[in-house]
C-alpha cells in the first residue's frame, strides 16, 4: 500500500503548545491542489504517557468538540508530564457539515477502520489515526453522545475485551472519567470501529454518550470538561486528586434492550431519559399523521431497567431505534 497522504503542520515530539492542522490533499471542483485541514493541537512537557482525546467522530455530536476546544485553549505544558494530543473534530468535513457522516464520500468514520491510504477521504483519515496516531498513544478517549436522531442519558463506557487485563485498565479509566451513568458494553457488529482499532491495538480506550439531539446541553459540556481532565490525570499527565461522584453502573446484556420502530409516525415519550420501567412496560407511542379517529401503537419494554437512550426529534420511520432499555447494575 502507497504512504498515508495526510501531513501534520506541527512537530509531535516537542515540548510546549502547538496548534495546526492535519493536512490532506483533498483535489476538487472548487479548489485543485485543496486540502481537509483538520484542526489539531499537541501539548507536551518531557517525558510521560501520551493521551489521544478526539470529538467529532460522529460530526452531529458537541459535547466533544467543545471539551476539547476548551482543553486545547486552556491545557498548559507546566499542568502535564507527557503529552496530550486533541483533535476536536475527528470527521471533520462532516462536523462542518453538521451531519454523522461526511458531505464527500458518506464515510461513517466509526465504520471506516482500519482505513485505506489510497482510499475515500474518510478512509484516509481513518488509516492515519490507525498507523500514526493510536500507535503513539498510551490512552485514547473519544467522545460520542446522540447526534441528530437519539439522545441518551449521559455515560461513559468500555468494552467486553478477551484480554481482562486490558478491559480491567479501560473499566478503571472510565471510572476515572465518572459521567452519572458507567455501561460496560459487549459490542454486537464491532467490525470498523475506532473503538476496535484502539483496543486491538492493546491501548486503554474510553468512550461516552453524553447526550444527543444534535445539540449539547450546560450540563453535558460539564460532564465532558470534568471527564477529560479525571482521564488526564487517571494516566498520570496531569497531577491532583480524582473527586468521584456516585455513578450508575448499566448494562445491556442482549438484543432485548432495543425497541425498534416499525411504523412511520410521531413519538409521544411515555416515559423519559434515566426513568425506571418494567419488563412489559409502555414506553413510547407512535402516532399516524395523516388522519385522525387512528389509535397509536404501543412500544413495550422487553426487559426491566431504565430508558437510557430514546429516538430523536419528534418523528419516527419504520426500522429506527425508537428507546433503548439498560439493566441497572
Ligand atoms: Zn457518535
Amino acid at each position: 500500500m502507497s504512504a498515508n497522504p495526510i501531513t501534520p503542520t506541527i512537530p509531535f515530539d516537542e515540548d510546549g503548545v502547538h496548534h495546526g492542522f492535519l493536512r490532506l490533499p483533498y483535489s476538487r471542483d472548487d479548489s485543485a491542489w485543496g486540502s481537509v485541514m483538520i484542526p489539531i493541537a499537541v501539548i507536551q512537557n518531557g517525558e510521560g504517557p501520551t493521551a489521544l482525546l478526539t470529538g467529532g467522530n460522529h460530526g452531529d455530536e458537541y459535547e466533544g468538540p467543545v471539551a476539547l476546544q476548551d482543553l486545547a485553549l486552556t491545557l498548559s505544558p507546566g499542568e502535564i508530564s507527557g503529552r496530550v494530543i486533541i483533535v476536536p473534530a475527528f470527521n471533520y468535513p462532516a462536523f462542518c457539515a453538521g451531519s454523522r457522516t461526511s458531505p464527500i464520500d458518506k464515510g461513517n468514520m466509526n465504520r471506516s477502520f482500519p482505513g485505506r491510504p489510497d482510499g475515500t477521504v474518510t478512509e484516509k483519515i481513518a488509516h492515519y489515526f490507525d498507523t500514526v496516531l493510536i500507535p503513539m498513544a498510551d490512552i485514547v478517549l473519544d467522545f460520542h453522545s446522540g447526534g441528530k436522531t437519539l439522545d441518551f442519558v449521559p455515560f461513559a463506557s468500555a468494552h467486553v475485551l478477551d484480554d481482562q487485563n486490558q478491559q480491567d485498565a479501560c473499566v478503571a479509566a472510565v471510572r476515572a472519567f465518572n459521567a452519572p451513568y458507567t455501561a460496560i458494553m459487549l459490542e454486537i457488529d464491532n467490525v470498523g470501529m475506532y473503538d476496535t482499532a484502539v483496543e486491538q491495538q492493546g491501548k486503554v480506550f474510553v468512550t461516552t454518550e453524553l447526550g444527543g439531539g444534535g445539540t449539547a446541553t450546560a450540563r453535558s459540556i460539564a460532564i465532558a470538561r470534568k471527564g477529560v481532565r479525571n482521564v488526564l490525570r487517571h494516566a498520570g499527565i496531569m497531577a491532583g486528586d480524582i473527586t468521584l461522584e456516585p455513578t450508575v453502573s448499566l448494562d445491556m446484556p442482549d438484543g432485548d434492550c432495543f425497541v425498534f420502530s416499525e411504523d412511520e409516525g410521531m413519538i409521544e415519550p411515555v416515559i423519559d431519559l434515566g426513568e425506571k420501567v418494567s419488563k412489559g412496560d409502555v414506553v413510547a407511542r407512535v402516532w399516524a399523521t395523516g388522519k385522525t379517529g387512528v389509535a397509536p401503537v404501543e412500544y413495550r419494554a422487553k426487559r426491566s431497567g431504565i430508558l437510557m437512550a430514546r429516538h430523536f426529534p419528534g418523528l419516527i420511520k419504520s426500522g429506527d431505534c425508537l428507546a433503548v432499555v439498560a439493566t441497572v447494575v
